[in-house]
């Protein structure tokens, strides 16, 4: 990145989380991936069971194996080689356990977290259930308002997820939702989190740089 592209996301970054404090979220600023995983380490102990939301930011950060290395029990419904059974024996433990990490597909500059699931169980874990849940954002996750984060899950996250999933729906050809309707739509359960759910213990790391889509 340019220095101003660094500027750009730290002034960005800066802003989100203030606006994050406001709504009640925990919120950190980080300049790179590298320093959100030690972020997210300082919370990982031994033997303590933490849920993964299909995260590719959290992939791509090498989370996984970094919460493996610390001796917790990683649920991880995405990782290679599980059947259907075992991915929804895994979702279900996620609600309960002890740390949830998680991306997301929009934050706004007003502090408002916004995804769209399939089946729900990522934003079930970020409204209710983990002891702890820690949520990453690269940069390219930031948008203005509300009308920009579906502007967002509709011409980038949807679309790459479909395409990364192998779901024969139509914005996999366009590159763009095209509000299909069969049985095979991933876009089914839409959240906003306007402020941090009651009860949880809730903390916004926003990275300046991109990650995941
Ligand atoms: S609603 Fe359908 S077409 Fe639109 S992004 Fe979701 S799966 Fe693709």
């Amino acid at each position: 990145m340019t220095a101003v592209e660094v500027w750009h996301n730290e002034v960005l970054g800066m802003g989100v989380c203030a606006a994050l404090r406001k709504n009640g979220f925990e919120a950190q600023y980080v300049a790179t991936g590298v320093e959100a995983l030690d972020f997210i380490a300082g919370f990982v102990k031994p033997g303590m069971k933490v849920g993964f939301g299909g995260s590719m930011t959290l992939k791509a950060i090498g989370a996984p194996e970094k919460v493996r290395a610390l001796g917790a029990e990683v649920l991880d419904h995405d990782a290679p080689g599980i059947d259907q059974e075992k991915k929804l024996e895994l979702r279900r433990a996620q609600l309960t356990c002890d740390l949830f990490l998680s991306s997301s597909n929009a934050v706004t500059l007003e502090g408002e977290i916004v995804n769209v699931d399939g089946a729900g169980n990522r934003v079930a874990a970020l409204t209710f259930g983990p002891k702890k849940t820690i949520v990453v954002v690269g940069s390219n996750k930031i948008v203005r308002d509300l009308d920009e984060a579906r502007d967002r899950i509709e011409t980038t996250a949807s679309p790459m997820n479909n395409k990364r999933l192998d779901r024969p729906n139509p914005c996999v050809k366009a590159g763009t939702c095209q509000d299909c309707q069969g049985a095979t739509r991933i876009c089914r359960v839409y959240q906003v989190l306007y402020r941090r759910p009651l009860f949880s213990n809730f903390t916004v790391i926003v990275v300046g740089e991109p990650l995941g889509y």
